[in-house]
């Protein structure tokens, strides 16, 4: 049984779109459903960082290509996101478990009394056995008031609730370092960040894309201290959630240092 009582899981668009640039509806369920047995059976809480709202409005839209300006993307988010709260209804739904949309910008986790109410909203929908279902309010979101990516979102969200795991669905199965002869590896467990590791996040020359791990790392730095483990891991992976959320050790670990704060736990 895993020690892990409370999880937030963020949920990439790289999982969340097909190769068409089409909202995946198939792994969306299968995420549920491997999600579904955990709250059902072994009284889990969990919440979910979502991506996925401006690919779906767009494909409502019949818009190809990329969005370009700003109210546009605001707009397809707009129409994407009930679009996008649909399917997780119907997902959970097979298992009788409700969700519920939560939309948050900065101001409602930095804001010591927006703080205060978003804690006691998410209490309420765990008690209830609500699936909470949580992105960025695109809408309103401009940038000043912008988490600006859901690495970072789920980990205020984690902080927040004082959840135990963090676990950030991605398109690549763990983080990767590079050994002396150039060969990328999968590192298992982190338990520190090191210039090595900041390095290979960041720097082209790892020749390991676009930098998408560097706000994984920056999630990693706002979990750490509250005593929040962050667990990175391969979104398609059949299988892979559920394995995380019995407790094997799956993708890269990064354990934290802080120690967890007892009492206010949601
Ligand atoms: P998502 O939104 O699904 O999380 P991102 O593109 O933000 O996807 O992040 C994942 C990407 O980060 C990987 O596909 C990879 O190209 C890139 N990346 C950069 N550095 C690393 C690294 N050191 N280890 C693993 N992936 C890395």
């Amino acid at each position: 049984m895993s020690k892990y009582g409370t999880i937030v899981i963020k949920i990439g668009s790289s999982t969340l779109t097909t190769k068409e640039g089409k909202l995946d509806i198939a792994n969306l369920t299968r995420l549920a459903s491997e999600m579904a047995e955990q709250l059902k059976d072994n009284g889990k809480k969990i919440v979910i960082t979502t991506s996925g709202a401006i690919v779906t409005g767009a494909e409502k839209l019949g818009i190809r290509g990329k969005l370009k300006s700003i109210p546009e993307k605001q707009a397809a988010a707009a129409v994407g996101q009930s679009a996008l709260m649909r399917q997780y209804e119907k997902a959970f739904e097979i298992f009788g478990l409700p969700v519920a949309q939560v939309l948050l910008t900065r101001e409602e986790v930095s804001d010591e009394q927006k703080r205060i109410n978003a804690y006691h909203t998410f209490k309420t929908l765990l008690e209830l056995n609500v699936v909470p279902v949580v992105n960025e309010n695109d809408t309103v979101a401009v940038e000043e008031i912008k988490v600006g990516d859901n690495d970072r979102l789920s980990a205020y969200v984690a902080e927040l609730i004082k959840a135990d795991l963090l676990i950030l669905l991605s398109d690549i199965d763990g983080f990767y370092l590079k050994s002396q002869s150039d060969i990328p590896f999968k590192v298992e467990e982190v338990t520190e960040i090191t210039e090595e590791i900041r390095t290979a996040a960041g720097h082209p020359s790892t020749q390991l894309g676009t930098g998408g791990m560097i706000t994984k790392l920056q999630a990693v730095e706002i979990c750490s201290p509250a005593g929040i483990t962050v667990v990175i891991a391969d979104g398609r992976e059949k299988g892979a959630l559920a394995k995380i959320l019995v407790g094997d050790k799956v993708g890269t670990i990064f354990h934290p240092q802080g120690k967890k704060q007892k009492g206010g736990k949601v």
